[in-house]
């Protein structure tokens, strides 16, 4: 029987599912988010940026505390960490941001139903509840966002005690004297530099060439060089064999390009070798769905699935999976449907690593100029030029411009360096706006600050830089 009709319902409700339910209610749909677990908010809220982030900034105020503050005449006596506390003030900050999206929810009448979605037809959805009785709903509209789960290696399987996932890094509650991970990516540098900056001895093993192996390689370059001078160990080009723990440690194999193999034993080992969209019991059989060959969900540029009215965003279809990307694709599915399609352009989503200092990139980098043989100009400017960087004692890194030697159209920003994460905000309006180098650089920039030094860096690239570097 069916229990409820609905004008639009959600799957999902991480940061695409539920900016899209929000949208559709504002719009006048009648609208339902479906989410399997107690609480709402999706891999993001839960288990990923937001507290990764808050273990970041409470690591890095650690850090600060024990490396860097003296130099600014502070001294600290008895430092210690109240591990607790520590992991505790994360789930806080969790729990603040569930309940701000339960807030939301509440004020935009959004039905919330608990429980996991089965798809029955392309239009019925079958939703089984904790207690396992299952209800039935049907709507006009669907939209996918069930998101993603880490990928696990053959032989390096997570169980979530000693070889883990994010998940269980996040939730430690304890730092380990030794820890591995595999993978150099953006989870890997995230959580290495969170229990690094604790004291844990970490190494990471990476199969590329590079850390971040999808961003401009000199940002990861010198990424490496800072990430290697605070302790971590780096191992690049390196593939991992297997990982077997005893319950207790945990043995990781590894062979280089010399095809020598060689081993670590570490308290931790942590799997970061990427996600993968999830669908699991998600009945997708039960509809004319399709997926591609690495399981996403096919849409169209209205993300439109291959069923009718159905339609799917986030981490389960293509693209880099990133919260503000499933957030992006929310509001164009929605006001698809509501007869206003816009488009994204996926070539402005800026990519972040939370380092410290963080990396930020948006656009084309040097190699891919390179690859496709486009004439660039590059204009850098380093952090250590930078009087707001002195005087914050935060001089590490650079800004870099590449844009057009012609017209200056800016093609691609790079940026390694203090708050880079927010600086790269106005990389992504200049190249949205098409605005050049140069006429980036004559705008006023407020006097001393980070943001100077992209300043100079567009300067540079416009051919009128004080350094040339
Ligand atoms: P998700 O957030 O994964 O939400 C999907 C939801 O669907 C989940 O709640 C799931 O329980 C639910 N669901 C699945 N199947 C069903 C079903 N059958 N029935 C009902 N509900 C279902 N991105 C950034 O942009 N910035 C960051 O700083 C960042 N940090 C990250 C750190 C970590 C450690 C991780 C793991 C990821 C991070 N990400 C970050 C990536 C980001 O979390 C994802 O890109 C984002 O959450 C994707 O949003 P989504 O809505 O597509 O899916
Ligand atoms: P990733 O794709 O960023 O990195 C995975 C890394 O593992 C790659 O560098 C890859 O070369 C390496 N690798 C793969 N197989 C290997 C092997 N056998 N041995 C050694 N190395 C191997 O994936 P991730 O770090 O797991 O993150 C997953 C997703 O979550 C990413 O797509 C990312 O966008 C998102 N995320 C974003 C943020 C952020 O925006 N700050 C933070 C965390 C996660």
């Amino acid at each position: 029987m069916i229990n409820q009709d609905y004008d639009l319902i959600v799957i999902g409700s991480g940061p695409g599912g539920y900016t899209a339910a929000i949208r559709a209610s504002q719009l006048g749909y009648k609208t339902a988010i479906i989410e399997k677990y107690n609480n709402l908010g999706g891999t993001c809220t839960n288990v990923g940026c937001i507290p990764a982030k808050a273990l970041l900034d409470s690591s890095e105020h650690y850090h600060d505390a024990e490396t860097r503050f003296a130099n600014f005449g502070i001294q600290v006596k008895g430092l210690s960490l109240d591990v607790k506390q520590f992991f505790g003030r994360k789930s806080e900050v969790v729990s603040q941001n569930v309940a701000g999206i339960n807030f939301l929810m509440k004020k935009n009448k959004i039905a919330v139903i608990y429980g996991t979605a089965r798809f029955l037809s392309n239009d019925r959805i079958a939703v089984k509840g904790a207690d396992g009785s299952e209800q039935e709903y049907q709507s006009k509209y669907t939209i996918i966002a069930t998101g993603s789960k880490p990928i696990s290696l053959p032989n390096a399987a997570i169980d979530k005690k000693r070889i883990i996932s994010s998940t269980e890094a996040l939730s430690l509650n304890e730092i380990p004297a030794t820890m591995s991970v595999i993978g150099g990516g953006v989870i890997g540098v995230e959580m290495a530099s969170v229990y690094a900056r604790l004291g844990t001895k970490v190494t990471i093993i990476e199969y590329a060439a590079n850390l971040v192996p999808t961003m401009d390689k000199e940002l990861t370059t010198e990424l490496k060089k800072i990430l290697t001078k605070s302790g971590i160990d780096i191992l690049l080009s390196q593939r991992v064999d297997s990982a077997v723990s005893d319950g207790k440690k945990v043995t990781v194999k590894y062979t280089g390009a010399d095809q020598k193999q060689q081993e670590i034993t570490t308290d931790y080992c942590m799997v970061a070798v990427g996600r993968k969209p999830y669908t699991d019991g998600l009945g997708l059989e039960n509809t004319s769905i399709q997926q591609d060959d690495r399981g996403r969900i096919v849409t169209d540029a209205t993300f439109r699935t291959t069923a009718p009215d159905v339609y799917a965003i986030g981490d389960v279809i293509k693209g880099p999976m990133l919260a503000h990307k499933a957030e992006d694709e929310a509001i164009a599915a929605v006001e698809g449907i509501h007869g206003h399609p816009h488009h994204i352009n996926y070539d402005r989503i800026p990519g972040v690593v939370y380092s410290w200092p963080e990396v930020a990139s948006v656009g084309l980098t040097e190699e891919q100029l390179k690859e496709q043989g486009i004439p660039y100009n590059k204009g850098k400017f380093p952090f250590s030029a930078s009087g707001r960087g002195r005087a914050a004692g935060d001089t590490s890194g650079f800004a870099k411009v590449l844009s057009d030697p012609k017209y200056g159209e800016v093609l691609g920003v790079h940026i390694i360096g203090a708050r880079a994460a927010d600086l790269i905000a106005q990389a992504v309006t200049i190249m949205e706006y098409e605005i050049t180098d140069l006429a980036s650089s004559t705008i006023s920039y407020a006097h001393p600050t980070y943001a100077e030094a992209l300043k100079e860096a567009f300067l540079a690239a416009s051919g009128r830089g004080a350094l040339n570097m």
